[in-house]
């Protein structure tokens, strides 16, 4: 079965534009160009894949992206007019997993889209056969920090912490690597599923972490900075 995406595009040129190319690609494709007809549809439909514009009628692509986050898991790829940092910063911390400044060429696109689709299709073969270092039960203990996997849930000294979708990916990831100098490039591709990226997206998110799982987040002790890498998880 091919992916299915749905677009939620407003202006009716880049909607049809987009469903021409996407179509194309052999991808089954729904489209809304209203907030609530999205949502609807997300719902009833579950694609594998949504693009999402900010600015919608009805309801905008961040109120949108947050209700969506909530009940599914598939990639959300933003579309947005600015190119403002702020903007992405938002999207990001409503549960976007990937973020495209218009105007964009359908090439980069396609890409993206791609990229999402090949990442969560990685990411299921990962949970279907457990890499070498994930214990039976699931669980990664580090100290008072304890990730269960199959719960998506982290605790620390026995206190669930709220973690965002991409904050736990990130943990995971880097937990599953302890010990290791993880590059930025590396880490946006596992966790993200983009091969490029000139903003901050790792480091934001890694302070937004610090802040939640590290006793002086000024100070990391589990989360170390390794110059002119990455980061490297201590446990
Ligand atoms: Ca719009």
């Amino acid at each position: 079965m091919e992916p299915k995406v749905l677009i939620v595009e407003d202006e009716v040129t880049l909607l049809e534009t987009l469903e021409y190319n996407l179509q194309k690609q052999g991808y089954r494709v729904l489209t809304a160009s209203h907030g609530r007809v999205a949502l609807q549809l997300a719902r009833q439909h579950t694609p594998d894949l949504i693009l999402l514009d900010v600015m919608l009628p009805g309801m905008d692509g961040f109120e949108l992206c947050r209700i969506l986050r909530r009940e599914i898991s598939s990639p959300i790829l933003m579309l947005t007019a600015k190119a403002d940092e702020i903007d992405k910063i938002v999207g990001l911390e409503v549960g976007a997993d990937d973020y495209i400044t218009k105007p964009f060429s359908m090439r980069e696109l396609l890409a993206r889209v791609k990229a999402q689709l090949r990442r969560v299709r990685i990411n299921r073969e990962e949970t279907d056969v457990p890499v070498v270092e994930v214990p039976k039960n699931d669980t990664l203990i580090f100290g008072n920090l304890m990730i269960n996997i199959d719960r998506r849930e982290l605790l620390l000294n026995d206190e669930p912490l709220h973690l965002k979708p991409k904050e736990f990916e990130l943990l995971l990831f880097l937990a599953r690597n302890k010990g290791m100098a993880l590059s930025r490039d590396l880490i946006l591709e596992r966790v993200w599923g983009w091969t490029n990226d000139n903003s901050r997206t790792v480091d934001v998110h890694v302070r937004w972490l610090r802040e939640k799982i590290e006793p002086e987040p000024s100070n990391a002790q589990r989360i170390i900075t390794v110059r002119g890498i990455g980061y490297r998880f201590e446990g």
